[in-house]
């Protein structure tokens, strides 16, 4: 669903951008061009990137013309996303040709998965950098421009770019990510991020919240904490979740331990809660939570702050019980219902969101029935919908037939959206004729007339512009809607 100003996970529109920093003079020798796909945690990563970039001389380019270094930071979710890259390299082949010296390299979780193919067989990159090995790109960049090819795809155990402070690109100088955790435990049958992106290990809070501070002070109102699987977050000091013993992280997280031992920890529910005190006009949201580790903890942290936004987004993938064991998912349809009761009854005016592929492994029809009967009763403000893409090396593709025609594929998946359309309509319309608050982050694309915000339960808002500006906080009356935007006129000149 295209939704104006959407903190989309996998963001199509967003795919590819070139990134610019805000707000950021450049004064630089050299000259970096970078294009970033995928989710959102490439696009931060991609600011980690800038960052040490910068410490070498280079500053960002927006043309691949006068670029001394041209960077693809890469996705290897689905198989279409890979080929999008292979297609833009064979592009950058002839840039190559035109201007020798000219240094290509392709980072993140596809560099990770196809280094060797990369580099020998298709020769068409310079430099493959894993998703773990940013801080060691001023070598591989020197020994680029020395002729040599560039390699590192180590994955890391500690590495968080805890300290690194990001050079904020694409921004609107409003909403901004901060990465709390990085890698994945999980191991998703269908997916491939435990293996392009390792193990799961969280930041250390302190360096969370000051990066909070300083976006706050910064004139930035929106913070978005992003992970793999939040609600997985937990500091003891560094290192993998996976060595603690499992007991004692699951009484950490769920505050068990005795309180000289719980000290120790900082769980994520604890996080939210020094992230809402850096300021009131700090708005809080975060990405992606796991059904399987969601605890009510978070959700009464979430209920006691206001500017903790009103807004969970849970993938549910299926609404199937036998196809969410096969997906390894770790609860069943009745747990994640259960899960959304829970939301519901802690904060009654939460929005949910989910994720949804469709066509996985011996999905049958009534299967199929079933993801759809369920969105219809968790009524999802909206969702982000996929058709399955086998990856190499996953644990789906090693033991489970990917069997379902992709034509099969292709009709449930517009069953899916076009279910969701609908519920999405039906959600916005209950927001008729109510206010609500909105952080106005841009002009609208449509109308310069019009601002583009978001209210706390991450619906776009569009309103006249009259006094406000990015950045205010406006009370909305909202008059009308679509099935991805809700329009109406502020009621007060409030900030
Ligand atoms: N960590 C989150 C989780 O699993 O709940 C989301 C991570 S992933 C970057 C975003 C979404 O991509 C997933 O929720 C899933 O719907 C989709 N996805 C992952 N692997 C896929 C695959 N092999 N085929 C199709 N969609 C996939």
């Amino acid at each position: 669903m295209l939704l104006e100003g959407n903190n989309k996970i996998i963001d199509e529109s967003r795919q590819g951008e070139v990134l610019q920093p805000a707000n950021h003079p450049v004064s630089a020798t050299k000259k970096l061009y970078l294009e970033s796909y995928g989710c959102s945690m490439n696009f931060s990563d991609s600011e980690i990137v800038a960052s040490i970039m910068a410490g070498i001389g280079f500053g960002i380019t927006k043309t691949t013309d006068d670029a001394d270094v041209i960077f693809l930071n890469t996705c290897a979710i689905r198989d279409n996303a890979e080929q999008r890259i292979w297609a833009r390299l064979r592009d950058f082949k002839t840039a190559k040709r035109k201007k020798p010296g000219l240094i290509v390299g392709v980072l993140g979780c596809m560099a990770e998965r196809l280094k060797s193919d990369l580099l020998e067989k298709q020769k068409l990159v310079d430099l493959v950098v894993g998703p773990d090995s940013y801080r060691d790109l001023p070598n591989l960049v020197a020994a680029a421009e020395g002729g040599q090819k560039a390699v590192n795809v180590l994955l890391s155990r500690e590495e968080t770019y805890a300290e690194i402070s990001p050079v904020r690109l694409g921004s609107n100088g409003i909403s901004s990510f901060i990465s709390i955790t990085r890698g994945c435990d999980n191991m998703c049958s269908f997916c491939v991020v435990p293996f392009t992106r390792g193990r799961e290990r969280s930041r250390d809070p302190q360096t969370i919240v000051e990066e909070a501070r300083q976006l706050f002070e910064s004139g930035y109102r929106e913070v978005i904490l992003l992970g793999q699987n939040v609600d997985s977050y937990l500091w003891c000091g560094g290192g993998p979740k996976k060595d603690l013993p499992e007991e004692i992280v699951h009484k950490a997280m769920n505050k068990l331990l005795p309180e000289t031992e719980q000290e120790k920890f900082c769980t994520f529910a604890d996080l939210l809660e020094q992230v809402a005190a850096v300021h009131p006009d700090l708005r809080v949201r975060f990405s992606t939570s796991n059904p399987r580790d969601m605890t009510d903890a978070v959700l009464h942290v979430m209920a006691k702050h206001d500017n903790i936004c009103k807004s969970v987004h849970l993938p549910v993938q299926s609404g199937n019980s036998d196809l969410l064991e096969k997906m390894n998912r770790g609860y069943t349809r009745e747990e994640y219902m259960h899960r959304i009761r829970r939301i519901r009854e802690i904060m009654p005016d939460c929005g949910i969101s989910t994720d949804i592929i469709s066509g996985f492994c011996g999905e049958t029809e009534s299967a199929h029935q079933d993801t759809i009967s369920l969105m219809q009763w968790a009524g999802y403000d909206f969702a982000y919908m996929f058709k399955y893409s086998e990856r190499p090396g996953t644990l789906a593709a090693r033991k489970y037939a990917d069997d379902i025609p992709e034509e099969i594929k292709t009709r449930r998946l517009a069953e899916i959206i076009s279910a969701q359309t609908l519920i999405s309509h039906e959600s916005n319309r209950q927001n008729v004729g109510k206010i609500c608050r909105v952080l106005a982050e841009a002009v609208s694309k449509r109308s310069s007339e019009h601002l583009s915000g978001r209210n706390s339960q991450n619906k776009v808002v569009i309103f006249p512009k009259g006094n406000f500006k990015p950045g205010d906080y406006a009370d909305v009356l909202i008059h009308s809607c679509t099935a991805a935007t809700l329009l109406g006129n502020p009621v007060e000149s409030s900030n």
